[in-house]
């Protein structure tokens, strides 16, 4: 079998955790922050250079990914059933939608340019270690390293109690320009409910980046796979005037049950998705994959290996557990929570809730705001599965 050359690292999907940690693995390697030779193989297909994509977080510092940022808001609407908007002010967070196509873009193009980095336009077959090495497996290769992580797309787990095996978040979404000046770019939207009415929970978000273009996203969360139509919400967005759709971007996460192991061998970390980056009650992954990264290169800088990682604190896994039972049972009934936490909860507390970095003060003051009833159910299922098992 023919081999490449031996890497330090070899990253398997060339999306945003294996784009990001690429990165900053050379950054740290320029500042001296890394001993020794920093030789990487970047492993994944080239993406659709037509495919949109624009992912939005929110930070209160500036991160890597600012270079890309489309819009930034320092607050959000969110808007209830009957069309009720609520304006609520960040804090001190800066809301920022992202050209992620772009930024894949250029990223990739960087690293290809850098000689410490083979770029294998492939898809692996394998991931796999042993003692010694790491490596990942193409169609008649092995491309070895010291370590390998790993961050092709996930497995979907089976959710306890979900109806059919396991929950989905399904994202539709569209960008319209208007003829006259008639959106206002002030006011991006987190969470539109008055769009939807299907049996799951479903809304809509809205980025506006200038006076005559918005991305409308309809995003929908439940068993289904089916993409959630994003036009209902456009008439909120766009006033009276005439609009066209300029483009298209949708996909769909699985919203994983279970903890995704991160090790998995003695050389191989999972990362990104299927290393549990995306929160799995909420779909959130940008602030997740950029403090793990950073996390990943520290470990390696200090320890000499990638594994000295914080741990997902027990009570986000448990808060995820009952979020992701409540959505199974009761999905249609979970808009009331969402709204008592943006209107009864400090909104940096939300916040860190939304992206898994909350303290116990926060996570209690998320839990007082929530309305008992679907909750309590989601616990009461959760307490009988673990009886019965
Ligand atoms: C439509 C949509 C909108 C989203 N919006 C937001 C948002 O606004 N904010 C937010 O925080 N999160 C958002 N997310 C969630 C999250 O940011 C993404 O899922 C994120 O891309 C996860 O990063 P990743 O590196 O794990 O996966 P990806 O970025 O998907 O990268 C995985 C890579 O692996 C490659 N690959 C696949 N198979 C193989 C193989 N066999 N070998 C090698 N490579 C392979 C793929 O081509 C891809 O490049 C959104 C997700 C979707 C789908």
């Amino acid at each position: 079998m023919p081999e490449h050359p031996e890497f330090d690292h070899v990253i398997v999907g060339a999306g945003l955790s294996g784009l990001l940690l690429a990165r900053r693995l050379l950054m740290a390697a320029d500042a001296g922050r890394l001993p020794g030779a920093v030789r990487i193989a970047l492993v994944g297909p080239v993406p659709d250079p037509a495919q949109r994509v624009t992912f939005a977080h929110w930070a209160r510092r500036p991160t890597p990914l600012d270079d890309w940022s489309i819009g930034a808001w320092s607050e959000l609407q969110v808007v209830d059933h009957a069309g009720h908007a609520r304006v609520v002010g960040l804090d001190g967070y800066r809301y920022t939608a992202l050209a992620w196509d772009r930024a894949r873009a250029a990223l990739r193009q960087t690293l290809a340019a850098d000689p410490r980095v083979t770029v294998v336009a492939e898809r692996a077959v394998g991931v796999g270690g042993d003692a010694d090495a790491a490596w990942a497996d193409l169609p008649g290769a092995r491309v070895l390293g010291r370590w390998a992580f790993d961050s092709r797309p996930p497995f979907v787990d089976p959710i306890p109690g979900a109806q059919p095996a396991a929950l989905h978040q399904a994202f539709r979404g569209v960008w319209v320009r208007t003829g006259a000046p008639t959106v206002d770019p002030a006011a991006a939207t987190l969470l539109d409910f008055s769009a939807d009415d299907g049996p799951d929970l479903g809304f809509a978000y809205v980025l506006p980046v200038d006076e005559r273009r918005a991305m409308v996203m309809a995003v929908r969360m439940g068993p289904s796979m089916d993409l959630p139509d994003p036009l209902p919400a456009v008439a909120r967005v766009v006033g009276s005037s005439r609009w066209t759709i300029e483009a298209e971007e949708r996909g769909v996460t699985p919203l994983p049950g279970r903890p995704a192991p991160r090790r998995t061998g003695q050389r191989m970390l999972r990362i990104g998705a299927r290393g549990g980056r995306v929160r799995a009650s909420t779909g959130y992954a940008v602030t997740r994959v950029l403090a793990d990264t950073g996390a990943i290169v520290a470990s390696l800088s200090r320890h000499g290996h990638p594994f000295g990682i914080p741990p997902d604190p027990r009570r986000d896994r448990a808060l995820d557990a009952i979020w992701l039972a409540a959505l199974a049972r009761e999905r249609a009934d979970l808009e009331p929570a969402f709204l008592a936490l943006f209107r009864d909860v400090p909104v940096d507390r939300v916040l860190r809730f939304l992206d898994g970095g909350a303290s116990p003060v926060d996570v209690a003051a998320v839990v007082a705001a929530l309305p008992p009833g679907p909750f309590l159910g989601a616990l009461g299922a959760l307490a009988r599965q673990r009886l019965i098992r």
